[in-house]
């Protein structure tokens, strides 16, 4: 469903990326874990085109992402991506935060949004919650939030940049919760995050990327009780 295939992404002389290769089959979900500006962000942004790869090919269900002839909304309808810091509409309420683009960009009724929200806020544990505005809500539910707003686009793919990382303790759980559940209908996610018991739980594979290369690709069992990789074991040993 996503194959990275040699590819390179520079940031005017520095090369973020070198020489990614990779596939994301339909229902998988992978871990990227690695050091803070080692390129796990740009990985996830280039999927949907928020960045531009430099060389190399990256396609999306057989479509060439950064190709010019390629219509990237229409790729971009079956990704939905949540951020470490949400990204809601502080002016607007939860319900107008999940209805918008599927107004705006899939072109149904706000009758038809509003009901398809209100099945995910349900989903996602805060049925109560339509009518508040995002500061009224704890960062859990704010992020459950921004996951309802795109699963309400009914994407193919999920990818989550840290979505727990921005969250006091007693939250993380929460939100991983939604992200397990997903992960168990089979949703195909990528996600960068460094909550192990997350990984080991629902996790078909981890990548380790550092300093833009993939230095190790394994099963979490695998990866978490043995890593290959001398600089994956000592990048484990600094957050465990
Ligand atoms: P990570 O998510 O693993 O922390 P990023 O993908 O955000 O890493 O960044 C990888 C590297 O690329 C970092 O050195 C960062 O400073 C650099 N970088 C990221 N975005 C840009 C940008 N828009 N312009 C220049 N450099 C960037
Ligand atoms: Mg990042």
């Amino acid at each position: 469903m996503i194959v990275f295939d040699n590819v390179n992404k520079y940031f005017g002389d520095f090369q973020v990326l070198k020489n990614i290769n990779l596939t994301i089959k339909k229902g998988e979900v992978v871990v990227i874990i690695g050091p803070s500006g080692s390129g796990k962000s740009t990985m996830l942004r280039c999927i949907n085109r928020l960045e531009t790869v430099s060389e190399g090919t990256l396609t999306v269900n057989g479509i060439a992402v950064n190709d010019k002839k390629t219509d990237i909304n229409k790729v971009r309808r079956e990704i939905g991506m949540v951020f470490q810091h949400f990204h809601l509409y502080p002016h607007k309420t939860v319900l107008q935060n999940i209805t918008l683009a599927q107004v705006k960009v899939l072109g149904k009724s706000e009758e038809e949004a509003k009901k398809t929200a209100l099945y995910y806020l349900d989903k996602v544990g805060i049925p109560d919650k339509a009518g508040s505005f995002p500061s009224q809500l704890s960062g859990g539910q704010q992020q459950r939030v921004a996951i309802a707003r795109g699963l309400a686009m009914n994407p193919e793919i999920m990818l989550f940049d840290e979505p727990t990382s921005a969250l006091d303790p007693e939250m993380i759980g929460e939100v991983l919760d939604v992200m397990k559940n997903l992960a168990k209908e089979g949703m195909t996610m990528v996600v960068v995050t460094h909550e192990m018991g997350f990984a080991r739980e629902v996790a078909d594979r981890i990548v380790f990327i550092d300093q833009g290369q993939i230095l190790e690709e394994a099963v979490p069992e695998e990866f978490y009780a043995n890593p290959k990789e001398e600089r994956a074991r000592l990048f484990l040993s600094r957050i465990l």
